[in-house]
C-alpha cells in the first residue's frame, strides 16, 4: 500500500542554472523527495505550479499525507480568487537522477510576458518550486507520456522549442532499430543542441531567425510526407477540420492503436501543428491514425 499519489507533488529548489543556447536555459532543481521522482522519460509532461508575485504559494494540501488527487487539488486551485491563483503551467521533464534528488527542465527564453518564461529568466539558485510528475512510490503508472508508436519502426518527430526537451528525450531513449526523422525549428541556429540518437535518425535542426513559426517545419514535414508517399496512391480521408477552425479547441489527439510502420509525433505551436497534421492527414492521405499532434501552446494566448 502506498499513500501517494501516481502524478504528485514535489517541492524543489533551484541548484543550478545552465544557459544552454541564447533561448534555451536547463534550470536543475533538487530536493529531498526527488529521489522518488518516477524515471518515465520520454515526453513525460510535468506541471509547474509557479509562485505568486510576492513569492508564495497558495494553501492546496498539496503536501497533505495521503497526498491529494490531482482532481482534488486543481479544484481548489480553480476555486482560489483570481489575485491569490498561482500560475500553472505545462513542461517536459528533461532528465532525472533519483540517485542524486535532481531533474532537469530545459524553458524557452520567450520573453518576460509569460510567467514561466519570466520565473525561468530571472531564477536564482534557492528559489522554490512546485513541481507536480511522476511518483516511483505510487500503486499505478502516472500517464502523461504521448509518444506511442506501437510496432512502428519508421518515425517522424517535428516540433518547435517547446518541443525540443520532448523530442531530444525521445530520441535518446531510441532503439538502434528505429529509422527516420526529425525536425526541430528553433528561434535561431545557435539555438541547436547536441543529442544522441539511433545512426538511422537524421536530426535537422532549423533555425527560424525571425521569421515566423513555421516558416521551415512546415514544408520539412510537408516533404517527408510526400516522400513516404511516393508509389502510394493518397487517398481522401474524412477528417473532420473542428480543431482547425475553432480558436478554444484544445489541439490534441493521439492515437492509441498504431498499426502500420510509419508513425509522426507533431508538437509545438497550435497552429502549425494543426497545418502539419491536417496535410499530412487530409492532403496526402495518411492514416490519421498514424499521426500523433499536440498543440504545447497557442500565438497569443496565455496557458491555463
Ligand atoms: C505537454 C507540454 C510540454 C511542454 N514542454 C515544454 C518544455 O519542456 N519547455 C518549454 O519551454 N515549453 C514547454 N511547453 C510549452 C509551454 O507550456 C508554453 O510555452 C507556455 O505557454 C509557457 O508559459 P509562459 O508562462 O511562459 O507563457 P504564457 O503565460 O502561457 O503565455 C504568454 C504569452 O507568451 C506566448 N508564448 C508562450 N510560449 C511561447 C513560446 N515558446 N514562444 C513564443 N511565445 C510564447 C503565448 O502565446 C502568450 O501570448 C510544453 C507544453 C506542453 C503542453
Amino acid at each position: 500500500m502506498t499513500d501517494r499519489q501516481p502524478y504528485d507533488a514535489f517541492l524543489t529548489r533551484v541548484l543550478r542554472i545552465t544557459q544552454l543556447t541564447p533561448h534555451f536555459t536547463r534550470i536543475t532543481f533538487g530536493g529531498d523527495d526527488l529521489q522518488h521522482f518516477g524515471i518515465d522519460g520520454l515526453d513525460q509532461r510535468i506541471k509547474l505550479l509557479l509562485p505568486r508575485a510576492d513569492g508564495t504559494f497558495p494553501e492546496l494540501g498539496l503536501f497533505d499525507g495521503p497526498s491529494p488527487a490531482m482532481l482534488d487539488w486543481y479544484r481548489r486551485w480553480r476555486e482560489l480568487p483570481d489575485e491569490e491563483r498561482n500560475p500553472i503551467r505545462t513542461y517536459t521533464i528533461r532528465a532525472v537522477r533519483p540517485e542524486l534528488a535532481e531533474i532537469d527542465v530545459d524553458f524557452v527564453l520567450h520573453g518576460t510576458e509569460g510567467p514561466a518564461s519570466a520565473w525561468a529568466q530571472a531564477a536564482a539558485p534557492g528559489d522554490e518550486l512546485i513541481i507536480v510528475g511522476p511518483d516511483s512510490r505510487a500503486a499505478s503508472p502516472a500517464g502523461g507520456i504521448e509518444w506511442n508508436p506501437g510496432p512502428a519502426r519508421r518515425v517522424l518527430l517535428a516540433g518547435d522549442e517547446t518541443a525540443a526537451p520532448a523530442i531530444c528525450a525521445i530520441l535518446e531513449s531510441l532503439p538502434d532499430d528505429f529509422s527516420g526523422e526529425a525536425f526541430i525549428e528553433v528561434p535561431e541556429a545557435g539555438d541547436r543542441l547536441n543529442i544522441s540518437h539511433p545512426s538511422g535518425v537524421t536530426v535537422t535542426w532549423l533555425g527560424r531567425d525571425g521569421a515566423p513559426h513555421g516558416t521551415f517545419l512546415e514544408p520539412a514535414v510537408a516533404e517527408w510526407g510526400a516522400r513516404r508517399l511516393s508509389g502510394a496512391a493518397a487517398q481522401t480521408d474524412a477528417l473532420e477540420d473542428a480543431e482547425a477552425t475553432d480558436p478554444d479547441e484544445v489541439l490534441w489527439d493521439v492515437p492509441e492503436h498504431v498499426v502500420g510502420e510509419d508513425y509522426a509525433w507533431l508538437a509545438g505551436e497550435a497552429g502549425v501543428v494543426t497545418r502539419m497534421r491536417r496535410h499530412l492527414v487530409r492532403d496526402l492521405g495518411i492514416d490519421r491514425k498514424a499521426v500523433a499532434f499536440m498543440g504545447y501552446w497557442r500565438i497569443g494566448r496565455a496557458e491555463g
